[in-house]
């Protein structure tokens, strides 16, 4: 499939953490597809960057500096984002850091911030986006960035298997309330990408787990895959397109895994 199958013509999209991986390529896809996107970041000079990528290209794009943690600065950059092109149609919640340790040497500190970015980031973001789309009962699309992570365990990963699989029940949730005003969300579960957040993983598990960098890409990251090849952000992309495209509510509520075959549902 290409970008130019599916159009996203005089949509809006909000795309979170899209400064950089996988939500900087769902953000330059939808403008391909022809939405207006709004690229929204902790990094508010790499999320301006996207922006001025996009414009240069004649799409439309406006870079916000935003913590989806900071529940002022998300209903603020939210709000500006729909002045900006009018309302909001697409929710893409993708924002997320990794950090891995035993549980049993997690610090609190730490268990709470990866909850913070990940849970309440796709909460406050959500409930902003809903306040436009559910305006004369428009409607729109949520997609949230789950992982394999949101269906299975890997040993290291409380903290973040336990937000990712807190995703589905969001997701779910929204479904159901969302539909009265034709809201409709999805969790897209994508298995290991290489993007700035799993190289830095590398060597962290690789450490942990007293293996070389080369074991864990093979075995701990593609050991469940059918054919040992990453996802790509084109793949993740591709799907956040469809679904945010797809009319009917015929899909919600739904989780999309793109991962090789790792975790079949
Ligand atoms: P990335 O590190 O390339 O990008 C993450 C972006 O999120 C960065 O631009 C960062 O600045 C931003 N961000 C971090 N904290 C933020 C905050 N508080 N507010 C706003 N923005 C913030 O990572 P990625 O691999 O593209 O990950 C994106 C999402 O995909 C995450 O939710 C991640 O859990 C999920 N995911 C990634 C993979 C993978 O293999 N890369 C697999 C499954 C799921």
């Amino acid at each position: 499939m290409n970008a130019t199958d599916v159009s996203l013509a005089g949509k809006v999209g909000l795309v979170t953490g899209a400064a950089s991986g996988l939500g900087k390529e769902i953000a330059l896809t939808f403008a391909r597809a022809g939405a207006s996107v709004a690229i929204a970041d902790l990094n508010g000079d790499g999320a301006e960057a996207v922006a001025s990528q996009i414009r240069a290209a004649g799409g439309k794009a406006i870079g916000v500096t935003m913590d989806v943690t900071d529940e002022d600065a998300v209903n603020s950059a939210t709000d500006r984002v729909a002045g900006e092109f009018g309302s909001i149609d697409i929710l893409v919640s993708n924002a997320g850091i990794q950090i891995v340790n035993p549980i049993v040497e997690f610090s609190y500190t730490d268990w709470r911030k990866m909850q913070a970015i990940h849970v309440d980031g796709a909460f406050l973001t959500t409930r902003a986006a809903l306040r436009h789309m559910y305006r004369g009962d428009r409607g729109g699309v949520v997609i949230y960035m789950g992982s394999v992570h949101s269906h299975l365990a890997s040993p290291l990963k409380s903290a973040y298997v336990t937000a990712k699989h807190a995703l589905l029940g969001l997701s779910r949730t929204l479904a159901k309330e969302g539909a009265a005003h034709n809201v409709r969300s999805h969790v897209v579960c994508p298995g290991f990408v290489r993007t700035p957040l799993v190289e830095k993983q590398i060597p962290e598990q690789a450490k942990e787990l007293g293996i070389s960098e080369a074991d864990v890409v093979k075995n701990v990251m593609l050991g469940g895959t059918v054919d040992g090849v990453f996802t790509t952000v084109d793949d993740i992309a591709q799907t956040t397109l469809f679904l945010a495209a797809f009319p009917t509510a015929a899909l919600t509520g739904q989780s999309f895994v793109v991962s090789h075959g790792w975790f079949m549902q």
